[in-house]
């Protein structure tokens, strides 16, 4: 066939829950070779959307008169650059999700939206210069008068006094025009740091990191592991190399931020979910220009863009939030080690207590194993404790032992962290006469009495409602409430210790913006105080005067029926145990449990986290769990329950004989939010089996009827089983 002859369609990236791409004809005014990477507005079902350009195809097999042609293209030069394209592509294949939904996920809003990256600012032109055609409306002269005293420029941000349509006007009377600002890569002077000079473990980390591939730096908390990666990042800088670093939490970021802004002299920007899309866009152009050394980030910077992409790290990398649990599953630990490898970079993952995934991968040599086992010379070691709640429960949460430890604590002039992961008041409200509890309408589950609205509230699905005074089977009126949250616990405290403050750091005591800062800024005064808190406070803070950590309730992972709770159990004791003993202080760690026998609690406490690993390794290798498997999950929820259960069970079964699938099963909660919940495990050693049963599964689940009548998803390498 001749050259000419041959029609190319274009494939592009839209935005739809199918799991396809679409194709278009290349119109005439069209370039021949745009690249890929670049946005296209095409028609979509009586609307204009913006895609993303995939490639070319020769051949389509729809008919070739219903083809429609692209109708813009929106830039000149691909907007996705070549990895993140590959990345966003890759992922819509492993998590099986539409192609069009990854980008979007992956990109800022406002370049689906069509807006330039780039940065736009304000300048006077010749003619605006002149003063004497200074219009006659009283802000429209303001904001000249204020361009002229700048006249390198405002951003719109800089103008946010003035009206869209104030200065679309001058713009239309050309007094005034848009300019791109030119963004130049960082800059930076080499320096000498002299601050703290790394421990001989922290220098061969250091050094072994030298090269692409993934290494997993296990360091015991306060081991000095941020000190690793500046030193890793500053090298990076020195040869004009940008680092990406993911941390599990938005509330970790200002805190790394400052820490990085004190030692560097290059842009940082953040990406987080608590950006304005403005600043999104910006930090994202800021990344994609090299103008920003270092981006600080939760889950979605992972597809940040790079301009000189040099080192990735991934801090706390056994957090279960670089998961993403709704919409597209992506895990972004997972995609930042394939990422690097691409980029052919190093990807460094930090970790206190490494997930048994990357820890596997570190023992069978696939990662290269790092560790700090020491704190720096003069910082001691935290020492655990058990207490044994076997014969007596405690109504209050606290056991004698452990109130007489925590005024000793408090007479030393130290700070106590209690940590137990339940907000609110009681977490039941029951009936003393019949043992009627108070459920929430819409979930299997209790409200949550909370003291502050005096009212129930279900974690689940946020219903409320207030507290009713009678049963609602007998109508007695000898209602109790029963269990712990942090609220009682604060006001357990208050009464017990009356002369400290007792501090309570959770989701409702944080909402309101600026409050979890008043709170930092008061533990950070040092002084003699109780905190209370939630996973909110397990997390990469540091505490330098808590010297006494508290888990008050770990019981439940020991007869949970998900396998990872054990694993979970143990990173959160060590995290929580880490909080203390952060300065010369030496920190003490005391868990309360009705088990001080469990066998995998004492190996995690006499001989550390690696021990405990391995057990559970051996564990999980005997019965064939992950990380010796690979395994994915198909949920539906709708409001019938017969319908979740007779649409999964389409599925049941598998093709392929090393396949195993398991269920259909009601979730453990099987009501939520008013819509009951099953799903179907699917189960192989092989994960290329694995990927094409699910495929044919996923096809199945598509043309199925009962399909179209509930809500179906996917999830791959799940870490939320239930
Ligand atoms: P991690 O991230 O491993 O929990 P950090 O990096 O926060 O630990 O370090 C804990 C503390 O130890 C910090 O206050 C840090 O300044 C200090 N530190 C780190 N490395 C050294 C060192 N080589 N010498 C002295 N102090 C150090
Ligand atoms: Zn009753
Ligand atoms: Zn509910």
């Amino acid at each position: 066939m001749e050259q000419q002859a041959l029609q190319r369609y274009l494939d592009i990236a839209v935005p739809t829950p199918l799991r396809r791409s679409f194709h278009y004809l290349s119109p005439p005014d069209f370039p021949a070779n745009i690249q890929p990477g670049s946005r296209i507005r095409v028609p979509f079902r009586n609307k204009k959307v913006t895609g993303i350009l995939l490639g070319y195809v020769d051949s389509i097999a729809t008919d070739k008169h219903k083809i429609k042609p692209a109708e813009e293209l929106l830039d000149t030069a691909p907007i996705v650059p070549e990895t993140l394209c590959k990345l966003c592509i890759w992922a819509a294949d492993y998590y099986h999700h539409p192609i069009g939904e990854v980008f979007a996920a992956a990109l800022p809003n406002l370049l689906r939206r069509g807006d330039s990256p780039e940065d736009l600012q304000f300048v006077l032109t010749a003619r605006g210069q002149e003063t004497e055609l200074k219009p006659r409306a009283h802000r429209q002269r303001a904001m000249i008068d204020l361009l002229s005293q700048n006249p390198q420029g405002l951003s719109r941000d800089e103008l946010g006094e003035f009206s869209s349509a104030i200065i679309h006007s001058l713009i239309d009377k050309e007094l005034v025009t848009k300019e791109i600002v030119s963004q130049q890569p960082f800059s930076h002077t080499r320096t000498d740091y002299q601050g703290i000079q790394p421990t001989g473990e922290q220098n061969d980390a250091i050094e072994a990191i030298n090269s692409p591939g993934t290494y997993l730096l296990q360091g015991v908390t306060g081991s000095g592991k941020t000190e690793v990666y500046l030193r890793l990042i500053e090298r990076m800088l020195d040869q004009g190399l940008q680092s990406l670093v993911l941390v599990p939490e938005i509330g970790l970021t200002p805190q790394t931020l400052k820490r990085f802004e004190t030692r560097f002299d290059v842009t940082i920007t953040v990406v987080h979910s608590g950006l304005t899309e403005t600043e999104r866009l910006r930090s994202w152009q800021q990344a994609r220009t090299g103008q920003a050394g270092i981006v600080i980030g939760t889950r979605s910077a992972v597809f940040t863009p790079f301009a000189k992409p040099g080192l990735i790290i991934v801090d706390e990398e056994h957090d279960a939030s670089f998961k993403q649990h709704e919409g597209f599953k992506y895990s972004a630990r997972d995609l930042a080690v394939l990422r690097a490898s691409w980029d052919k970079t190093p990807i460094l993952l930090g970790s206190a207590t490494p997930s048994l995934e990357s820890l596997h991968n570190a023992i069978s040599g696939k990662y290269t194993h790092l560790q700090l086992r020491k704190r720096p010379a003069g910082i001691a070691q935290e020492t655990y404790q058990v207490i044994s709640l076997k014969h007596k429960e405690p109504d209050t949460g606290f056991s004698p032992p452990l109130l007489k430890l925590m005024r000793q604590h408090l007479d030393a002039k130290g700070q106590i962290l209690i940590f137990l992961n339940r907000r609110g008041f009681a977490p039941v409200l029951l009936c003393t006469k019949c043992h009627w509890m108070a459920n929430c309408p819409r979930c299997d589950a209790r409200m949550t009495y909370h003291l502050s609205s005096r009212r129930l509230i279900c974690h689940h699905c946020t219903s409320e409602s207030s507290v009713p005074q009678h049963c609602a089977q007998c109508q007695s009126s000898q209602l109790l409430l029963l269990g712990l949250g942090t609220q009682r616990i604060e006001e357990h405290l208050k009464l017990t210790f009356g002369d400290v403050p007792v501090l309570r750091i959770d989701r409702d005591s944080t909402r309101r913006k600026g409050s979890f800062d008043k709170l930092l800024d008061e533990i950070n005064r040092q002084d003699p105080a109780i905190l209370i808190g939630t996973q909110m406070l397990a997390k990469g803070h540091h505490f330098s005067n808590v010297t006494l950590s508290v888990m008050l309730e770990v019981d439940s992972s020991f007869y949970s029926a998900d396998y990872k709770a054990m694993e979970r159990m143990g990173q959160l004791i060590l995290q929580v145990g880490g909080r203390s003993g952060r300065s010369e202080k030496p920190g003490t760690v005391v868990i309360q449990t009705h088990f001080p026998d469990q066998p995998l609690l004492k190996q995690l406490i006499d001989e550390g986290y690696n021990t405990f690993a391995d057990t559970i390794l051996s564990e999980r290798r005997d019965n064939g769990l992950p990380p010796y498997c690979h395994q994915a999950l198909v949920r539906a929820e709708s409001t019938s329950r017969r319908l979740a259960m007779d649409f999964l069970e389409e599925l049941e079964g598998a093709n392929n004989p090393h396949v195993d699938v398991f269920g259909p099963f009601p979730s453990s909660m099987e009501k939520r939010a008013g819509r009951y919940r099953a799903l179907l495990m699917i189960s192989s050693q092989s994960r290329q089996s694995l990927h094409k049963e699910l495929k044919e599964k996923i096809l199945t689940a598509e043309s199925s009827i009962l399909g179209k009548k509930l809500r179906w998803s996917v999830d791959i390498d799940p870490i939320d089983l239930f």
